[in-house]
């Protein structure tokens, strides 16, 4: 038996019509390949799926936020609140526009941003919180919503691995005054390349993006920069291919939570061997990782290599603690929660093609280790 946990055949069902959709686009007279009428669609169908005042594609969830940060003038001197057990880019997209980033630590077992540490973070110079999403939990967004208001300030939503959950009825990617989605393959709404999406209701917001994305221009008068922008424009090929994809995402994200139930359901007598699965629910969940917190994660993850399941650690080192942000850790500051997922996590396979079979060989074989 082998699980691998990324899976080699990901898109395997789709095959054809990704070759087919390449042959059309490459050979249709117009030969556009970016930011034409599938894009347009795209954003469209998002638009609906969501509620989403606008949506703007770009070239990935980095760049929708850069864009986002970009776009609400964010830059020296300038404080935003980002999560310390994440991602690079939520540190880095902020680092890029000349401003400083500010870690708030980890809850220890959602993992997500702690709201009352992020709170205590805000000073004079704060200018954003971007909570993110971490595996298959939403942040606190009601309370985090609750802090920016009032202190008068702005929500990034990195809902990159998120897209689809819906917390107390509102989608992800909805909850901050700006949300990004990635499309990167392993999320949620994965593709065979890269790709991400801006939300946002602010007609403004949406029109800074739109500019920001393809250098300045407006999308009508090619050659007249309205400001100075980037290329993070979005892949025809890919637009169409999401678009396929779509309707039957629901479907992949459903069969995602019913694996992710089962397992909770079978690991949740092994607590008092130190392994905590993520608590159950649907609510602001969205299983796109599966990830337990172990005391003896190695050992875990050496006897499941064994068994040919394949495991993932993300984020070892918590974000301040890395080299290219050691200038913004405070001297004697620690982040105990992010420290201590960094130490713990394990992501085990849960992608919507696994058997049943396949999800109960995974379950025994963690059962049988600490049998
Ligand atoms: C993947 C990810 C991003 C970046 O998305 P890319 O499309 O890979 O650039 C940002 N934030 C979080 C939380 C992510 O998981």
């Amino acid at each position: 038996m082998t699980l691998p946990f990324f899976p080699p055949d990901l898109f395997e069902a789709d095959r054809e019509i990704l070759l087919k959709t390449l042959y059309e686009i490459g050979t249709d007279p117009e030969q556009r390949f970016i930011l034409g009428k599938r894009t347009a669609a795209l954003e469209k169908a998002l638009r609906e799926a969501t509620g989403a005042g606008d949506v703007i594609a770009c070239g990935s969830g980095t760049g929708a936020l850069t864009l986002a940060v970009h776009a609400l003038d964010i830059g020296p001197g300038d404080e935003v609140i980002v999560p310390a057990f994440c991602c690079q880019p939520v540190a880095s997209t902020v680092v890029n526009r000349g401003a400083t980033p500010v870690f708030a630590d980890a809850d220890p077992w959602t993992m997500v941003l702690d709201p009352d540490h992020v709170e205590s973070l805000i000073t004079e110079r704060t200018r954003a919180i971007m909570p993110a999403h971490v595996f298959s939990i939403m942040a606190d967004m009601p309370r985090i919503n609750q802090i920016a208001e009032k202190h008068g300030l702005p929500v990034i939503e990195d809902a990159a691995v998120a897209q689809g959950a819906v917390l107390d009825g509102l989608p992800a990617g909805r909850w901050g005054d700006i949300g990004v989605f990635s499309f990167f393959q392993v999320k949620a709404f994965g593709t065979a390349g890269e790709g991400g999406v801006v939300l946002t209701d602010s007609p403004e917001l949406a029109q800074r993006v739109r500019q920001l994305r393809n250098h300045g221009q407006d999308g009508v008068h090619r050659f007249l920069h309205h400001r100075i922008g980037y290329n993070s424009r979005f892949d025809e090929i890919l637009a169409a291919f999401q678009l396929h994809r779509l309707p039957t995402f629901g479907d992949r994200l459903e069969r995602r939570a019913q694996i992710a139930e089962y397992y909770t359901e079978r690991f949740a007598p092994l607590r008092d061997r130190g392994v905590v699965a993520p608590p159950p629910g649907r609510n602001g969940r969205c299983y796109y990782v599966y990830s337990l917190l172990v005391e003896r994660r190695e050992d875990l993850r050496a006897y499941l290599t064994e068994c040919g399941i394949g495991t993932h650690v993300y984020y070892p080192v918590p974000l301040p603690l890395q080299p290219a942000f050691a200038e913004f850790a405070p001297e004697g500051a620690r982040w105990p929660g992010a420290e201590q997922v960094s130490r713990r996590n394990l992501a085990i396979p849960i992608w919507p093609h696994m058997k049943d079979s396949d999800v109960e060989y995974v379950a025994d074989s963690v059962c049988e280790f600490f049998a």
